[in-house]
């Protein structure tokens, strides 16, 4: 079907590393009757036409309706249920979590990315007068939970702009999260993501700040291994892999939920000793992915794959922190957003299926 294959084609253009990383973003695209989406755990790169979950769309919006516990672990599979209810039998896989969301805009297309360069404006201190003055056309939500939170406030916040304006936003900024854009054609998403990318190249350049990380020189391999002693004797199979970079000034604190999914909300900035790392590890409930060390940043997991991921996610936030100076620097998730995501199960199975 032609709007399969468009679809297909915006999630290879919109799914390189200049807009998600990892298994980060999804997209869609609808009918009266059916929404196709993205599957929870894969990459917008590696879509085909025949990944596409189908969801039929009259199942989807009795979850718009239902009575849900005020609980989130309740809530959560309440809304689970009622998505697994609504996905066609003939196709696999569990729907993205944010497919709701999807439903909820009226566009053909919907692309939902995480830019870094996006992300220095939705999570900087100053984002959303910023947002305010270059995107006015632009529907700013504050942060809430990703999942069904997220796409109630979206629905209410989306109305609430269709009764002001007459028609529906095309550009959603998230505060600490990314960016949605929607047309009915590939064009209008191309352009939105055009004006949007361009504008904030502008603004960026203006300001003279760049995305490019400071680094430095990688540490000798004699020094890893060393580090890998001490991880390993500490955090045990949690540190079965180690990936190590030169120095960059880390992110201190939670970015966004992709950020906490794969590199944790705070990385281990401290001395490396096996005390110090249990200590980490007793205040913190986790293992750390990321260490920042004197000269280095390591990435650090269960597997090689896990501790890669976490150290590009560690680059991404040290990018996003840098950016988001052009806007008053960046600002952190609080307590309770981030222990959302540390305790959410659709993210450990999104992670795990990576
Ligand atoms: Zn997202």
């Amino acid at each position: 079907m032609d709007i399969l294959r468009t679809i297909t084609e915006l999630s290879h253009a919109f799914g390189t590393s200049e807009y998600v990383l990892a298994g980060g973003g999804n997209t869609s695209c609808k009918t009266s009757e059916t929404l196709w989406v993205k599957p929870s755990g894969t990459t917008l790169g590696g879509l085909t036409m025949e990944s596409f979950v189908a969801m039929e769309r009259a199942r989807l919006a009795r979850l718009y309706e239902a009575q849900t516990p005020s609980e989130p672990a309740a809530r959560e599979a309440l809304v689970k249920g009622l998505m697994e209810e609504a996905v066609r039998p003939d196709t696999p896989g569990r729907a993205s979590v944010e497919a709701p969301l999807h439903d909820s805009l009226s566009a053909r297309y919907v692309v939902h990315t995480h830019p870094a360069s996006v992300n220095g404006l939705t999570c900087a201190l100053g984002g959303r007068e910023a947002a305010r003055r270059l995107f006015p056309e632009a529907l700013w939500m504050p942060y809430v939970d990703p999942g069904y939170t997220l796409c109630m406030a979206v629905r209410a916040a989306v109305q609430a702009y269709r009764s002001e304006r007459g028609q529906e936003p095309r550009i959603l900024l998230l505060e600490n999260h990314g960016i949605f854009v929607c047309g009915d054609t590939d064009a209008e998403v191309k352009a939105g993501y055009a004006r949007v990318m361009d504008t904030l190249a502008r603004v960026y350049a203006e300001l003279h700040v760049t995305a490019k990380v400071p680094t430095g020189e990688a540490p000798a391999e004699a020094l890893v291994a060393r580090w890998r002693g001490t991880l390993s004797e500490a955090l045990g199979l949690d540190a079965s892999a180690v990936v190590a970079s030169g120095r960059f000034c880390a992110a201190e604190g939670p970015v966004s939920p992709d950020h906490i999914v794969y590199a944790k909300s705070y990385p281990f900035e401290g001395v490396l000793t096996v005390e110090n790392l249990r200590a980490f590890v007793e205040v913190r409930g986790y293992a750390p992915r990321v260490v920042v060390l004197d000269h280095a940043v390591l990435g650090v997991g269960p597997t090689e794959k896990a501790a890669r991921l976490a150290l590009l996610l560690a680059q991404d936030g040290a990018q996003v922190k840098r950016l988001a100076r052009a806007f008053g620097g960046i600002r952190y998730l609080g307590d309770v957003s981030r222990a959302f995501i540390e305790n959410w199960e659709v993210e450990s199975y999104r992670s795990k299926q990576l």
